[in-house]
């Protein structure tokens, strides 16, 4: 992926390592086995496209840990893809699964390339062309890829297609983010909007603070950000402000309503990119203002569903001291220089990897309901999702309250003692 000059997503994944194998007092082995992924592919993809001519695209396949299962993790199509992403990614994966204690270890994969430029037909060459290059090294029961970055359920559904040419069978618990009917799962839309709010009704549980005294501001207005403003409307909340990128002007533009957004109203003004029509607001009585005025609402809880690197050292000082809890939706949105402005105010952060893991926890219930060929019904997908995303939220707190750390490590701590753990039961280190 594209990173600012200088930025390399696998040493910060592997400084955060660092850090929390310290507390831990880990192992050299331990260590050394965590801070690199176990396997990785680089290959070499030939396409032959429409124009006749062949082009070689790079792909690779990252496997980080597999100790407490097969890996799991997207595959990305990007022009700028590198291998430090992807293998940063895959650790992150590996975290990611064992904070919701699920049996799944960690696996990121991508092809350098540009999903714009290409006609279906060579995307559809160069998901097949990945699997025949790496058919051998992933299945259900070693590492299954789900969509990522560039890529959807149609790219699966052609990778699946290839896979089961090759080994002869039906093997839909290879891969995962299948549409509903060709082996996906119901609940996989909503998954990470209400696991967030599943975390988040917990946290406000036990700070002893009812849902419907409380407003929020939410950034972004997409998949996570739409689902996770229903659910919390449904327990009792108000949305006072969302923000979204205008694709027209380049810039953003937070949208604020003091007695509460309307999500259906809302919704109907907003294009598939998650970009609300600013002009159809301000009709609608909005007030439409920058992009940062949804950090510096005077709400309870902020609630990130953008990017990454929003909440920053320069920004973090003008949130409201009414501010109680930040529960973040996107990856990575406040840096290292924030957090510790928001530990240092008492804030309550319900860190990235514990509260967007409803979509991986779907997926893993997808690969489940295809291992076994039976689907269940929405209400049973959600239910299921509550339960662990309750449980998860429930052991980082309860960790974090006795060993008095803040959420974030104590998360880190959760996640990567249970990995090297399995590491230890298995006799690796
Ligand atoms: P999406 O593309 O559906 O929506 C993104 C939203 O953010 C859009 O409303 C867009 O207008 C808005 N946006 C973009 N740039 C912005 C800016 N500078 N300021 C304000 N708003 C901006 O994406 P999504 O699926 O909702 O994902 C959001 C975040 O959550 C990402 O960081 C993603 O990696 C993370 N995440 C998503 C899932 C999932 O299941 N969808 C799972 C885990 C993590």
């Amino acid at each position: 992926m594209a990173e600012k000059a200088g930025f390399n997503p696998f040493e910060m994944a592997r400084a955060q390592f660092d850090k929390i194998a310290d507390m831990l007092e880990l192992s050299t082995g331990a260590r050394e086995l965590l801070r690199s992924p176990m396997r990785e592919y680089h290959f070499n993809i030939p396409v032959r496209m429409d124009d006749g001519s062949v082009q070689v695209f790079r792909g690779f396949r990252s496997q980080h840990n597999d100790a407490r299962g097969p890996c799991k993790g997207g595959i990305r199509f990007h022009p700028q893809e590198t291998i430090d992403t992807v293998r940063a990614l895959s650790m992150w994966m590996t975290w990611k699964c064992a904070v919701v204690d699920i049996p799944l270890g960690g696996g990121k994969g991508g092809v350098i390339c540009d999903p714009h430029n290409l006609s279906a037909r060579e995307q559809e060459q160069i998901c097949r062309g990945w699997v025949r290059q790496i058919s051998r090294d992933i299945g259900p029961v070693t590492d299954v890829p789900a969509p990522d970055v560039m890529t959807n359920a149609q790219h699966m559904l052609w990778m699946l297609d290839e896979f089961e040419t090759i080994h002869g069978g039906h093997y839909p618990g290879l891969i995962t983010g299948k549409p509903v009917g060709m082996g996906g799962s119901l609940g996989r839309t909503q998954a990470t909007g209400y696991g967030l709010v599943y975390t988040l009704r917990e946290a406000l549980k036990e700070l002893k603070i009812r849902p419907s005294d409380t407003l929020a501001s939410v950034q972004g207005f997409g998949n996570v950000a739409q689902y996770a403003i229903e659910l919390y409307s449904q327990i009792g909340g108000t949305v006072v402000c969302v923000s979204s990128w205008d694709q027209k002007d380049q810039t953003s533009y937070s949208f604020i309503k003091k007695d509460g957004i309307d999500l259906a109203a809302l919704k109907g003004i907003t294009d598939r990119f998650g970009g609300i029509d600013k002009a159809k607001a301000a009709e609608l009585g909005y007030v439409v203002s920058d992009g940062d005025a949804w950090l510096t609402q005077d709400v309870d809880i902020l609630i990130p569903c953008a990017l990454e690197n929003q909440i920053d050292g320069d920004n973090a000082g003008s949130i409201s001291k009414r501010v109680k809890i930040v529960a973040e939706g996107a990856n990575g949105p406040t840096t290292p220089e924030a957090d510790a402005i928001l530990h240092e105010r008492g804030i309550f952060t319900i860190p990235d990897f514990l509260a967007n893991a409803g979509g991986v926890t779907c997926s893993y219930f997808e690969q489940v309901q295809s291992n076994m060929n039976y689907f269940w019904e929405l209400d049973e997908v959600l239910g299921k999702l509550d339960l662990k995303m309750t449980a998860a939220y429930l052991a980082v707190s309860d960790l974090a309250r006795k060993q008095k750390l803040y959420m974030r490590d104590a998360a880190y701590v959760l996640a990567i003692n249970r990995v090297a753990q399995a590491c230890q039961d298995r006799g690796w280190v």
